[in-house]
């Protein structure tokens, strides 16, 4: 079955992105040859894995390599490898699409992205793989054919051009072969001639020696034959191993540049940063195994997508067994990428063996120890940079292990980072928020909320900042998960500022105003009762708070309530919940609480009939106010506004 030459039309980002590779200055464009190399080293690993587990696969793997050919008459290089190969659906569904996790991300940066730097920062941020042919290339052919398969594929993409083709060819030997027609070479610049042998070398040594097949080159070399006056100079032409393929995880970190480190983060985690951490481990005895970590320097983009999935590969000893093996790391470390090679698996290992695996499950507990105590050792560095960058790109993720690691809470609570409102620009650890605690203070105090403009601005606050007590601002959507389910740090509890009843007075000032407050309990005690009648359809309870010194009412959960953002958070994943309450308190010296108390008391016994409208519409003001105040939704807005708007109109 031959299909005809098709024509398909590359998806609007990939040909934007297509458009920004031909034209960008990119400054490194020597790493397409990096990538065209990690890609086939991939498609290597992959057969070899499926002949382990597919003992009928038809597939040759008596000599799996890579290849560079060059003809340097035609400007013409080849990078070949007789790997797994791919199908045709697969050429068009890998090839003829760009990642598909983020496309939205991608599609907004592309838009913002006018300029040569943006673009090269675009390619640096996104990790561009096979498509950073385009930045050398005029046009771009890959043939391939997947093991096992009799017909292969070609693809062919010209630079600039929004269509790609497709065919069908029957002869394709196994494996992918990827031909640049290079661009014409720059006169002055010999230093991006990528058909001088000495340039593909110098590549290959840089970026890729540490691949675990041979990366081949056909090469002519001058010998001398013969003796004395016989003497002829020959031209042999031999294949050379470019690489030394020694596994990096396997040498003593002392003989392992920073360069190679780098180079080898940039093949397992297809990412295009530098690593910010390079964590090399080895165990003996009863579990070996040696491993090589990375915390990256940048967030991926879509780290917070379900796609995303590249974590840390597993080896069996030195061979590939899976990429992003789950059972090694926990969701909340999914950034960290890497290598571990374990001695005594069977390199038939399946996932659900891996769950089950008492090896591996040790093997994890460790990974997890030494990355956290990595980034404790990050956080207590003399200079911060490290760890501040740590923070602003993974906090938000690692603060999930807060809920799901009970194991390593403690040092998880440690390693983290808050705002907070004693400084509006620097984070606060717990450690310091504790030791800044007022004497008698006995509990760390925090309110989340969506914004820190929102939390600040909340009639929650009042009190605590009258009273320059310390309050955790927190606003990411992890953090409505985790503090509803840790106790405490140091001894000292976590206490929502929105939550409960609070109490900032001192036995002293207590003394001094128990006399105030009975005074205020009994008169208020009827208005209470009716507020309570009159709101009872949103609020399930109305009562006098000393926490607000300038809002005249602020609403309050339960301590087991859920909070609106995470109501907010619970409805917009589509879980249905049921409507909740909560509680509306008033600060009873606010002109506007006392007010309504004396207008309610004149006209009591109509007020409980429902006959004083006015009333009523004040406390539905009230109510009203206390939402918007939290940064809450109003059910009605509309009649709110309505009935502001009257009040104004009777007062201007
Ligand atoms: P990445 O390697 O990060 O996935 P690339 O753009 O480099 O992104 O490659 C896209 C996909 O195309 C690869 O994931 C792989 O499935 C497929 N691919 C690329 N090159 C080859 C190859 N030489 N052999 C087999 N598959 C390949
Ligand atoms: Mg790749």
């Amino acid at each position: 079955m031959t299909e005809a030459v098709e024509t398909l039309e590359f998806q609007a980002e990939t040909h934007q992105l297509l458009e920004l590779m031909i034209h960008s200055v990119y400054s490194n464009k020597d790493t397409f040859l990096r990538e065209l190399i990690s890609n086939a080293s991939d498609a290597l690993d992959k057969l070899k894995l499926a002949t382990f587990q597919d003992k009928d696969l038809v597939a040759d793997t008596a000599d799996l390599h890579i290849e560079l050919d060059v003809d340097s008459d035609e400007r013409v290089l080849t990078v070949r490898d007789n790997g797994i190969g791919m199908s045709r659906a697969e050429v068009i569904d890998l090839i003829g699409t760009l990642a598909k996790s983020g496309t939205a991300e991608l599609r907004r940066k592309l838009t913002e992205a006018k300029s040569d730097a943006a673009a090269e920062e675009l390619i640096g941020q996104f990790g561009i793989g096979f498509y950073s042919t385009f930045m050398v290339a005029d046009k771009v052919t890959l043939t391939t054919r997947k093991a096992g398969e009799s017909e292969g594929t070609r693809w062919s993409a010209a630079a600039g051009s929004s269509t790609y083709e497709i065919d069908t060819v029957a002869d394709a030997p196994q494996g992918t072969s990827v031909t640049l027609a290079l661009k014409a070479a720059d006169e002055d610049d010999h230093l991006f001639d990528y058909t001088q042998e000495w340039k593909l070398r110098e590549i290959v040594r840089k970026y890729s020696d540490f691949i675990a097949w041979p990366i081949r080159m056909r090469v002519e070399r001058t010998v001398m034959e013969g003796e004395g006056e016989d003497t002829v100079e020959k031209t042999v032409v031999e294949d050379q191993t470019l690489n030394s393929q020694k596994a990096l995880w396997t040498r003593p970190r002392g003989e392992v540049t920073d360069e190679e480190y780098k180079e080898f983060y940039h093949h397992v985690s297809h990412a295009w940063d530098d690593p910010l951490e390079i964590i090399p481990m080895k165990a003996e005895g009863t579990f070996e195994y040696q491993a090589l970590l990375f915390i990256p320097s940048t967030a991926p983009f879509d780290l917070f997508t379900r796609e995303h999935k590249r974590g840390v590969q597993l080896y069996v000893r030195r061979v590939f067994i899976m990429d992003n093996c789950e059972e090694l790391m926990p969701e909340y470390l999914r950034f960290v990428k890497g290598v571990v090679d374990a001695q005594d698996l069977s390199l038939n290992v399946s996932r659900e063996i891996l769950q089950q695996d008492r090896q591996i499950q040790m093997i994890r507990k460790r990974l997890v120890k030494k990355v956290l105590s990595t980034v404790k050792d990050l956080q207590s560095a003399e200079d911060q940079t490290r760890y501040q960058t740590f923070w602003t790109q993974f906090g938000r993720v690692l603060k999930e292990g807060l809920l799901a690691d009970t194991d390593n809470r403690e040092t998880l609570l440690t390693v983290s980072s808050f705002a907070s409102t004693a400084s509006d620009s620097e984070l606060t650890t717990l450690k310091q928020y504790v030791e800044r605690m007022k004497d008698g203070q006995d509990a760390i105090y925090y309110m989340t909320g969506e914004s820190r403009a929102q939390v600040e601005n909340s009639p929650h606050l009042e009190a605590f900042k009258a009273k320059g007590l310390e309050v955790l601002v927190l606003t990411d959507p992890v953090d409505e998960m985790w503090v509803g389910s840790v106790p405490e740090f140091d001894g000292k509890k976590f206490q929502s500022i929105a939550k409960g009843e609070v109490d900032l007075e001192t036995e002293e000032e207590k003394k001094e105003t128990e006399a105030l407050r009975e005074q205020q309990d009994k008169d208020y005690a009827e208005l209470l009762t009716w507020l309570g009648t009159t709101l009872s359809e949103v609020a399930k309870e109305v009562r006098l708070t000393n926490r607000l010194t300038t809002s005249p009412a602020c609403l309050v959960g339960d301590v087991f309530d859920f909070t609106p953002m995470l109501e907010r958070m619970y409805r917009a994943s589509g879980q249905a919940l049921p409507e909740s309450k909560r509680i509306l308190e008033l600060n009873p010296t606010h002109p506007l609480v006392t007010g309504l108390r004396d207008a309610y008391d004149a006209r009591k016994s109509d007020a409980d009939e429902g006959k004083v409208p006015e009333l009523t519409e004040t406390a539905e003001l009230l109510y009203g106010t206390a939402v918007l105040a939290e940064g809450g939704e109003l059910k009605d807005p509309a009649r709110f506004a309505h009935l502001l708007t009257e009040r104004l109109t009777r007062t201007v």
